[in-house]
């Protein structure tokens, strides 16, 4: 069967016309899959008729199933999503005043290894496939509308979601194509139509896959920068050893000259007395001062068995103070849901050593 969510506008109109279909079809059946939020082929009701038989044969929508949805005090509510084979990932959405974000998974698992990333702590499972990406937005705005979201942007007629970050679990870079043809889906004006400047790839700095999305998408940036030095960065990053400060800085500079927004985002997570500390801050400034730029200090997110902790809030305003009194701009991370344990880049650590559970425990009962 032929997932439509994996196809952008260009694959499906391939697919169309060797089908012997009108190339215009496929601007309707994406208009139906992402705007209209259909699941089923049979909805899509101005379809001429042999068409919508032909797909009802071949064809379906399928999204990933939802395993359990969790709402926070404070609106942010996280979606745990079934990907097959005891995967697990999760898709969070964070209502703000003026927008809805969704906070997107690219791959089960994470091969990079960050130290203080429990995503990376759990290896890496697969790939997400485009469907899989592309299908956590459609579901999400699905699941809001039923719901009766509400948000003045949504009384205008649009998706309660405005804003996608690839954030969620796994390295976005490190699965290229897939993500490649979901942001075109995101952009695309019969589909989701966000703008570029909406749609932000967090990476951990893979060079070549960054000048590649240059040329491909190139959306908002954001850069898991955490270290002002190789050697520090080598230990937290470790894929800095393979492409160091100076190549990424540089790539960052070449990125910026298609970017939407002129700066790139620099997350640094805030790791107490590792990489905290007023002289690193000044560090930073002089690593950064040819790179148009801001900063996300992003508060450490513990989890079972790290070696790190969270710095203390003194010292996060301090690291702030530094780079503010530099001249840049530095805004530390809002904790959202946080009693549902909603933080970007931990996700589904937690969860999915959770989902094996009940499956091992799933499978003990089949046995019985
Ligand atoms: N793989 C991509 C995007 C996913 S992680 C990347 O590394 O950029 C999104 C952000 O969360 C990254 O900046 C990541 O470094 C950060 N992060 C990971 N683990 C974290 C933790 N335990 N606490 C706070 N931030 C964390
Ligand atoms: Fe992977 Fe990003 Fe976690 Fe590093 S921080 S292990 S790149 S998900």
């Amino acid at each position: 069967m032929i997932n439509l969510l994996d196809f952008d506008l260009e694959a499906l109109t391939t697919l169309f016309v060797e089908r012997d279909e009108k190339p215009f079809r496929a601007r309707q059946t994406l208009r139906w899959v992402h705007r209209r939020l259909v699941d089923r082929v049979e909805a899509m009701t101005d379809l001429a008729r042999p068409t919508r038989e032909g797909l009802v044969r071949d064809a379906e929508i399928r999204a990933p199933s939802i395993v359990r949805d969790t709402s926070a005090s404070d609106g942010t509510r996280k979606w745990l999503l079934d990907v097959g084979g005891a995967n697990a990932i999760e898709t969070v959405y964070i209502p703000e005043d003026d927008r809805g974000t969704l906070c997107v998974s690219s791959q089960a698992g994470c091969a990079l290894d960050c130290a203080f990333c429990s995503t990376g702590k759990q290896g890496f499972n697969r790939n997400l496939s485009a469907g899989e990406i592309i299908g956590q937005l459609w579901l999400a705005n699905r699941m809001l509308l039923a719901d009766g979201a509400k948000a003045p942007w949504v009384e205008q007629g649009r998706h309660p979601i405005t804003n996608v970050v690839m954030m969620g679990m796994g390295e976005p870079l490190a699965n290229f194509d897939n993500v490649v043809t979901a942001l075109r889906i995101m952009l695309d004006d019969n589909a989701y139509g966000l703008s570029r400047r909406r749609v932000t790839v967090s990476t951990s700095g893979l060079v070549p896959a960054m000048d590649r999305l240059r040329e491909a998408c190139p959306v908002a940036l954001a850069v898991s920068l955490h270290a002002p030095d190789d050697a520090l960065r080598d230990r937290l990053v470790p894929i800095n050893r393979k492409y160091p400060l100076k190549r990424l800085l540089a790539a960052c500079l070449r990125y910026i000259e298609r970017a939407p927004r002129d700066f790139v985002t620099f997350e640094y997570v805030m790791l107490d007395r590792v990489n905290d500390a007023p002289e690193q801050a000044q560090a930073l400034v002089q690593l950064v001062r040819d790179v148009p730029c801001k900063f996300n200090l992003i508060p450490f997110n513990p989890f079972p068995n790290t070696e790190f902790r969270t710095s203390p809030w003194r010292r996060i305003v301090a690291f702030q103070g530094i780079l503010q009194d530099a001249g840049l701009t530095a805004t530390v991370r809002k904790t959202r849901g946080e009693d549902i344990d909603a933080a970007c880049g931990q996700l589904a650590g937690r969860v999915q050593d959770r989902t094996r559970r009940k499956t091992h425990r799933l499978h003990a009962v089949a046995a019985h």
